[in-house]
């Protein structure tokens, strides 16, 4: 119908369209982080810490901001996404809490082996898997 209405126009659009954007390619990954039923702003924060762009202290010193760089939780380590995410005492408990809400009882292992695991566990559609990628 669009098409219809805007004839060549259209075309030109999608060529302008094709021309400007950069195609990559697509990650394996996205389907964790992008699902039926995400919340945009969380899934957001998900996609940052995949590609380890938060805007955490260790980065932001890296940046050359003069900030004092500890964990703002612990005040025992920089504060960088591995920290935050699973070595950090403080979180490691909360996380520890959320879990046993969803009746799994695992440690946590670092970055790379957790996004592994989540990649392999929570994949499909069903009840479960979707409730598991929303926490
Ligand atoms: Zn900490």
């Amino acid at each position: 119908m669009i098409h219809g209405l805007l004839g060549d126009s259209f075309s030109s659009l999608r060529m302008i369209w094709d021309e400007l954007t950069v195609h990559r390619e697509k990650v394996s990954w996205d389907r964790l982080v992008w699902h039926l039923g995400h919340v945009p702003k969380f899934s957001v924060i998900a996609w940052m810490a995949v590609l380890d762009r938060l805007p955490t202290k260790a980065r932001l010193l890296s940046f050359g901001l003069h900030i004092d760089g500890m964990c703002e939780f612990c005040s025992n380590e920089l504060e960088s996404r591995d920290h935050l995410f699973f070595t950090c005492c403080f979180t490691k408990a909360v996380r520890a809490g959320v879990l046993r809400l969803c009746n799994l009882s695992r440690g946590a292992l670092d970055w790379s082996e957790e996004f592994f695991w989540a990649y392999r566990q929570l994949k499909g559609r069903s009840l479960s898997s979707t409730l598991l990628r929303l926490v």
